[in-house]
């Protein structure tokens, strides 16, 4: 039956598409005592081999997507399930005590977890999580439960989820997956964020898409608006709008050899790209970018089973550096914690994860894991321009301690013989209110500034970005914002340092006018949003932006001010 919901859109694109529904069930042991011996050891064997046999099938799919050297992974798990002594133990405790497939395989690998996370070697204590995440998969077909992997599906789908983990995001490949729906998350939140740097279409915050669909159930998404429809009434409609997308997308081509360039001949604009990974950087360049204002690095955390090493992280940005071949790349250093979880790490409890240990809290609190990244950033500055970027800074201590730190790792560096590059500059994301207000302060320190609305958002208007409930408070056109934004620009230009903004809000078509207007001077955005700015920002001319944003500026609402965004581009 047809049924229509509204959400939240995502990532631009139309998909129409069969549902795929990811639902991981909870895995319950059984803890009966077993009388059938031989057909429980049978069905830790045969569980094994379904398990390997998977393992193989995920390494293939990473050697052709991310690369031998990721795909191992794979292989070190099926290792562990070749490993004797543990099989053997499975078997003995099945035959002596009596227990099930899954109570023997679930307290022989919480033996080997706790054995494991006990150790002092960083290496041994990572380990930790390859067995989990093995054995977990064993016990779902010991228990008969659906195995999910993403990364394996090879039909064209749109995932209905109730959410998608980033990780998950990362294993998604958009030549099935056509796009997601999911119950819970905003435009922020960073399976948002990955799906438009994959472009695959996403809606977000559909509260009760997950228990309404069923098996087999066709779904059309509409990124851009938020709306969907589950067994639409009418596919012709879906198809044509889907060809209307791929049109304009075509028609903003043109625009990417064009220089960027206001209607009355500004030229000093910069649009530039955020990215999560070196495999980004060809849709970068596709879309005409003329540098990278982010590059979230936490993804190279996050899509590993341990703390990259230095040479690891090394190898990574020295990629993007030369690919960007002479234009600047931005690379924020690890903004973990929060919704970004390590497999490998145990963050603390927090009742408050987005106020807490995270970013560069975390990293100034961990030298050991932040030297690592220093150094592999310094050096791959010898292979182009490049700025370094602190996240969450909140004081200028804070500031001042990760810039010495660095300085400090660079002296080290080029005491060893190291090459740095010339062009290495140091700046900050301002993401916090309090830094917003004291920019002229930081602005004395930093090279740069890049403004991140989507947590200066959430902190100014005490909204979770991750929550669905409190969504209509994500207000890049609200007053408040937008005095923030000018007093981070105004701050920032007084000790003559050019001003950025990587969050959502840099490539949003109706902030475009306004930031224009308030003098930023790099945008940084999902690479498919590029081209569209610069369509944009030709149509303007700096006078009425300016004249649009001290007006926006005095209003008392977000209704006001896109009023007067609308009047402008009406005609445009
Ligand atoms: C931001 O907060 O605006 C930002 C760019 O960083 P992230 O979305 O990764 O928190
Ligand atoms: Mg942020």
């Amino acid at each position: 039956m047809c049924k229509k919901f509204n959400g939240i859109g995502a990532s631009n694109g139309i998909a129409l598409a069969k549902v795929y529904i990811l639902k991981e069930e909870q895995i319950i042991i059984n803890k009966s005592e077993v009388k059938d011996i031989d057909s429980e050891i049978v069905l830790v064997q045969e569980s094994i081999k379904k398990a390997k046999s998977d393992l193989q099938n995920l390494k293939k799919i990473a050697e052709e997507k991310l690369g031998e050297e990721k795909a191992a992974i794979f292989e070190a798990h099926a290792s562990i399930l070749e490993d004797p002594v543990m099989v053997e133990e499975f078997v003995a405790l099945i035959k002596e005590k009596n227990y099930s497939a899954s109570k023997s395989i679930s307290e022989v690998s919480n033996k080997y977890i706790d054995m494991f996370k006990a150790m002092d070697d960083q290496y041994f204590k990572e380990r930790a999580a390859d067995i989990k995440d093995v054995t977990e998969r064993l016990l779902r077909y010991v228990l008969g439960l659906q195995v999910l992997d993403l990364a394996t599906i090879s039909e064209e789908v749109v995932i209905v989820a109730e959410d998608l983990t980033p990780s998950q995001t990362a294993q998604l490949n958009p030549a099935f997956v056509k796009g997601f729906a999911c119950n819970v998350g905003g435009r922020t939140s960073h399976a948002a964020i990955m799906a438009r740097s994959l472009e695959i279409p996403a809606v977000l915050g559909l509260k009760t898409i997950l228990s309404t669909v069923k098996e087999n159930d066709l779904i059309a998404i509409n990124g851009s608006n938020g709306e969907v429809e589950l067994n639409p009434s009418d596919k012709n409609v879906w198809q044509e709008l889907a060809l209307k997308y791929i049109k304009e997308k075509e028609e903003l081509k043109k625009m990417k050899n064009q220089p960027t360039l206001t209607k009355d001949g500004y030229d000093k604009f910069i649009l530039e790209a955020n990215i999560g990974s070196p495999k980004d950087v060809d849709s970068v360049l596709e879309n005409g970018a003329e540098g990278i204002g982010l590059f979230r690095s936490e993804f190279l955390y996050m899509d590993n089973d341990h703390f990259p090493t230095e040479e690891e992280q090394f190898k990574s940005y020295k990629e993007v550096v030369e690919k960007m071949n002479g234009k600047l790349v931005v690379i924020r250093t690890l903004d973990i914690g929060g919704d970004k979880k390590l497999s490998y790490f145990n963050f603390p409890n927090e009742m408050n994860p987005f106020l807490g240990y995270r970013a560069i809290r975390f990293t100034l609190d961990r030298k050991d894991i932040f030297k690592d990244q220093i150094r592999a950033l310094l050096r791959a500055s010898a292979f182009g321009p490049l700025g370094i970027m602190f996240p969450m800074i909140a004081t200028v201590d804070e500031f001042l301690a990760a810039k010495k730190f660095t300085l400090d790792c660079k002296e080290e560096l080029i005491n060893e013989g190291q090459k740095v590059g010339a062009h290495l500059e140091i700046g900050m994301m301002v993401e916090i209110p309090a830094a917003a207000v004291n920019a002229e302060n930081f602005a004395k320190h930093a090279d740069f500034f890049s403004i991140g609305t989507n947590d200066l958002i959430q902190y100014s208007m005490a909204a979770d970005r991750m929550s669905e409930n409190v969504a209509y408070l994500y207000q890049p056109y609200n007053p408040s914002i937008l005095n923030l934004v000018k007093m981070t620009i105004d701050g920032g230009h007084k000790h003559k340092r050019w001003v950025g903004m990587c969050g959502e809000m840099a490539g949003e078509p109706d902030a475009l006018p306004l930031l224009m207007g308030l003098g930023l001077d790099a945008y940084s955005m999902s690479a498919t949003s590029i081209l569209k700015a610069r369509s944009i920002m030709s149509k303007l001319t700096l006078k009425e932006t300016q004249e649009l944003s001290s007006k926006a500026l005095k209003c008392e609402n977000t209704e006001e001010v896109l009023k007067l965004v609308n009047d402008l581009m009406k005609n445009k």
